[in-house]
């Protein structure tokens, strides 16, 4: 059922919230635009602006892993500054009372963890853009370190001591998911009774096949985003108003 009004929605969502004992948020690129990040389907939004590059360009050609890094420098500006918004704070206020004990997240921006969520309580389906890995022997390498060598380069992405690629800790199109990550969003969507997925347009699968399986498994399915899904008709809540007018009362102060 649609929400009719702000009012009505933060009501009723308070009241699942009551009802519920474990609550599992599924957040997407949404809850992040108020921290001044855009999204990629919103109007204006990244997606319209620049296809993403797909891990087997990224893989194949060192013009594409100096354009994949050109474009990750750009976007620091966005990344480097953003705080917390209120969604994120008022998860990080229901994780410390207990009634949220993790959150899958598409999200690559860290803001989670910068919440207050602890690290282990997070579960990242996309990876995280807030550091770097080498594709091939998964040695960690900080953005700055990255950067230098890529500025001293002329603009060049630089290899691991190894020879693989070093590319963003995130999972481009085409790239395997996290196996660990998936087994446990499998578990905890089938083991919570409320599950609320928060700012995504839930058409990047295999995640939005956990809205399907919670409700499945008999969990609530409430869903908190300003333009329609394909989920929204099985779920007990829909919210369409924006998300941190939705959230703000419920962050503990
Ligand atoms: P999406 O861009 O497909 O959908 C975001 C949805 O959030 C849209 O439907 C939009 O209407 C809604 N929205 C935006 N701001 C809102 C607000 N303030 N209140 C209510 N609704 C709002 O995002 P997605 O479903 O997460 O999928 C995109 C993929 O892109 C993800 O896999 C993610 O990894 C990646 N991504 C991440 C970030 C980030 O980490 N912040 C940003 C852009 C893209």
């Amino acid at each position: 059922m649609i929400a009719p009004d702000l009012t009505t929605a933060i009501d009723r969502l308070g009241a699942l919230l009551d009802e519920a004992s474990v609550v599992l948020p599924f957040t997407g690129a949404g809850i992040s635009t108020e921290c001044g990040i855009p999204d990629f389907r919103s109007p204006g939004g990244l997606w319209t602006k620049t296809q993403p590059i797909p891990f087997d360009q990224f893989m194949a050609s060192q013009d594409m892993r100096d354009e994949a890094w050109r474009r990750r420098f750009v976007m620091d500006e966005y990344f480097a500054n953003a705080k917390p918004g209120r969604g994120h704070r008022a998860l990080a206020s229901l994780y410390r009372v207990g009634k949220v004990r993790a959150v899958i997240t598409q999200n690559i921006d860290n803001l989670h963890q910068v919440s207050g969520i602890a690290q282990h309580d997070i579960v990242e389906l996309h990876g995280n853009t807030t550091f770097a890995t080498c594709v091939a022997c998964d040695r960690r390498y900080e953005l700055d370190w990255v950067k230098d060598k890529y500025q001293a380069a002329g603009g060049r992405a630089p290899h691991c001591a190894c020879n693989g690629y070093i590319k963003t800790a995130t999972v481009s199109f085409g790239q395997a998911m996290p196996e660990d990550a998936m087994l446990r969003a499998h578990d905890l969507t089938g083991s919570c009774d409320l599950f609320i997925s928060i700012g995504s347009s839930l058409v990047v699968w295999p995640a939005a096949g956990f809205p399907l399986r919670a409700k499945q498994k008999g969990a609530r399915l409430a869903i908190v985003n300003r333009e329609p899904t394909e989920f929204d008709e099985m779920a007990d809540l829909v919210i369409r108003h924006d998300i941190g007018e939705v959230l703000g009362p419920f962050i503990a102060h």
